[in-house]
């Protein structure tokens, strides 16, 4: 942590403990610890409450709960001709006996012996006889610290082969009695601010203070120690808000000092353009720029001509013509004699990007090149040394081996792809230059204040005229031959269709869960004598560029798929999409599945199927039925589905949060933001944001 002053004894490493020795070092790393502070920061999994254990007789079928007892008698049993086994022990706690089982552990037989003292932790499976499969155990052992482990709330961390639970949980008690007293107080004043503020009611309106203030009534030092060992389960909660709220302070001064570094340090590169390029660009391109598409690029040439570095976002739902904003805006550093890099995050799109942008830009004498994992030498499309050009590629332009001059601007399409990491790596190989971020994931404006704090934000709305509507059905398994003949009509008619499944190989008949590669026979068969490609992330670089290629020359009529073809993929006769399993994806990802069809003038279909279709299932896959508008489909993922996969992409493109959850502690976000402004309004560097 950046935070603690070099000489704090936080900062030492774990091995200054008693009882942590070298050999412990890298069990630890696993974990990611090293310091004494990562160990006080390490959150435990869950908590147990062991003032009141449950007793036996109590436990009640599929609720968890722990029990505290001594084993009366164990077993081993093999069976499968010795390739399987279940251990098992009974456990009385003096109001009942509890049977505990494990499979293919034969190895816990030697662990676990009559008269042994175990608490164990599960779900009750049966009644008659009590039965839990693979609880948790935890044995007692003698010379134990009653006053840590036993008649009170413990913590339970996340453990790696070779620690023990009791030995991490003494150790964490250890440490925060001999540093508990030298944790160093956090963003004082601005919590100490916010607090006052707060017990006023006034200066911060957005907030309401009852949320917020217990948690900040709490200092560091008392957070981390409720963090493990809590008076009361509640207290946990609040120690986690307190960590959290340092979490959104800390990201929020990085961004701020990010966006002051550059306001100080950036010389600008003025690229205003003469528009000798984009002029015939536009002439040559076969539509005109939507109202929308035109304002954003307003803001954009405004931010170009400007003495500090364009750091913009582009959000524009899937299809809304992202890619036309991002060509106009490379000509205008172009026509001023920057180079230029564009970076997708996997080779399809990027090799998609290189085909339109070659097309787009060498009749205008302005060479592209490509880079990618497979294609380290770079092919270039057009030889121009002279004339600026433009490098597209995956993450194979953030390598060392990867150099280009005059860099005048980056972008960086389906951003949340990407991590803050890779987009600093590109923008170091030139000197500020300007920086275009490109989604389609619709981001909550508070989460996308948090998140993308550094960044002023454009948005395209709506999409391109002309397009075809797509209707969008959910279907159930039984439903799949009339599916088949929908789309032999469609492709009879000349047009073409995606085949989208989850995985692929494994598939799994418990769940009906299918992969493409299973599939591929059959469905060559139901789609006679139309031609099938098969597209999915095993397959080489050039492999997928062939198919690709077949598909986009309707060499083949059906592209059978896993999500790869999820981002940016543009081939507009594709009117047909069924997707398989699709119970198993999220809103979101459908949507963007979905955005792959409906990009021509012909009207469009997509057919969710599946595996079983029970009324949860209809209920959330309807949305997409109802509603092609990608803030209202992100909206209700959220809500039916919670924060998992939106934030987790999110989540990754800006900061690890050990403590802080953007999906709960959006206040928390927006009070962090408030707090570190009101710190800039007393230093004389103020940032823009
Ligand atoms: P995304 O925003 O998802 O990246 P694309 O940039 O791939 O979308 O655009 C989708 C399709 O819409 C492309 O085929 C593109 O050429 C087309 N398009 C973009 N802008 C317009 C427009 N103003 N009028 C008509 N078609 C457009
Ligand atoms: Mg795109």
């Amino acid at each position: 942590m950046t935070n603690i002053a070099a000489n704090s004894p936080l900062t030492r490493p774990v091995t200054t403990l008693r009882g942590v020795g070298p050999r412990h070092v890298e069990l630890f790393a696993k974990l990611g610890i090293t310091t004494i502070e990562d160990l006080l920061l390490y959150p435990p999994r869950r908590h147990e409450d062991r003032r009141t254990s449950s007793t036996t007789a109590q436990l009640k079928i599929d609720e968890a709960a722990t029990v505290l007892g001594k084993i009366v008698a164990q077993g081993l049993t093999f069976f499968a001709k010795r390739s399987k086994s279940v251990f098992e022990f009974i456990l009385d706690d003096g109001t009942g006996r509890l049977h505990c089982r494990w499979w293919n552990l034969p190895w816990l037989a030697e662990r676990f012996h009559v008269g042994d003292e175990v608490f164990v932790y599960g779900k009750l499976k049966s009644l008659k006889p009590r039965t839990m499969d693979h609880p948790e155990t935890e044995l007692v052992e003698a010379g134990d610290e009653a006053s840590i482990h036993l008649h009170r709330i413990v913590p339970v961390y996340p453990l790696t082969e070779g620690l023990s639970q009791r030995w991490l949980r003494g150790l964490v008690w250890r440490a925060l009695e001999q540093f508990g007293t030298q944790i160093p107080e956090r963003h004082v004043e601005l919590l100490a601010g916010a607090a006052l503020e707060s017990r006023a009611g006034a200066v911060l309106p957005s907030i309401p203070p009852s949320a917020l203030s217990p948690a900040l009534r709490l200092s560091r030092a008392a957070a981390i120690h409720s963090l493990h060992f809590p008076a009361e389960l509640a207290e946990v909660e609040l120690a986690r808000q307190r960590l959290g709220l340092d979490e959104f302070i800390d990201l929020q001064l990085a961004v701020r000092a990010r966006r002051q570094k550059l306001l100080a340090k950036a010389k600008s590169l003025p690229c205003k353009g003469n528009n000798h390029l984009i002029r015939p660009f536009l002439a040559q391109l076969g539509f005109s720029l939507t109202e929308s598409q035109t304002a954003v690029l307003r803001e954009i040439r405004a931010d170009l001509a400007r003495g500090t570095p364009m750091r913009r976002l582009l959000q524009g739902d899937v299809g809304a013509g992202k890619t036309v904003v991002a060509a106009c805006t490379t000509l205008m550093a172009l026509e001023s004699g920057y180079n230029v890099a564009l970076m997708a995050p996997t080779e399809i799109l990027a090799e998609q990007h290189f085909r339109n942008f070659v097309r787009w830009l060498n009749p205008l004498g302005v060479g592209v090149v490509l880079r990618t994992g497979s294609r380290k030498s770079s092919s270039n499309s057009q030889p121009a040394k002279t004339h600026a050009q433009l490098f597209i590629g995956t993450h194979a332009l953030v390598e060392d081996t990867f150099t280009v001059e005059r860099l005048g601007l980056v972008i960086i399409d389906e951003q949340h792809k990407f991590g803050v990491t890779q987009r600093e790596q590109l923008l170091r190989k030139g000197h500020y230059p300007h920086l275009l971020v490109m989604t389609a994931t619709p981001i909550p404006r508070t989460l996308g204040l948090t998140i993308y704090g550094d960044l002023d934000a454009s948005v395209i709305n709506g999409l391109p005229p002309g397009r075809g509507n797509i209707k969008t059905f959910v279907r159930g398994p039984d439903k799949l031959p009339k599916v088949w003949a929908f789309v032999r009509e469609r492709l009879a008619e000349g047009r073409q269709a995606y085949l989208v499944y989850p995985r692929v190989e494994d598939a799994d008949l418990k769940t009906g869960t299918k992969a493409v590669l299973a599939e591929f026979e059959k469905l060559t068969k139901e789609l006679a004598p139309h031609r099938l490609g098969l597209l999915h992330g095993r397959l080489s670089a050039q492999e997928k560029e062939a198919v690709m290629a077949d598909y986009r020359a309707n060499r083949v009529q059906a592209l059978l798929a896993t999500s790869v073809i999820e981002v940016g993929v543009d081939v507009a006769n594709a009117t047909v999409m069924v997707i398989e399993n699709a119970e198993q994806f999220g809103l979101a990802q459908l949507h963007q599945l979905r955005g792959r069809i409906g990009r021509g003038a012909h009207d469009s279909w997509c057919v969710l199927v599946a595996a079983k279709l029970t009324d949860t299932t209809r209920e959330r896959l309807k949305v997409l039925a109802e509603t092609t508008d990608g803030f209202a489909i992100a909206e209700a993922d959220l809500r039916l589905r919670g924060p998992g996969e939106l934030l987790g992409q999110v989540q990754s493109g800006a900061a690890q949060f050990k403590f802080a959850d953007l999906a709960r502690d959006l206040e928390l976000a927006k009070l962090a933001r408030e707090l570190a402004s009101v710190r800039d309004k007393f230093s004389p560097a103020r940032g823009k944001v």
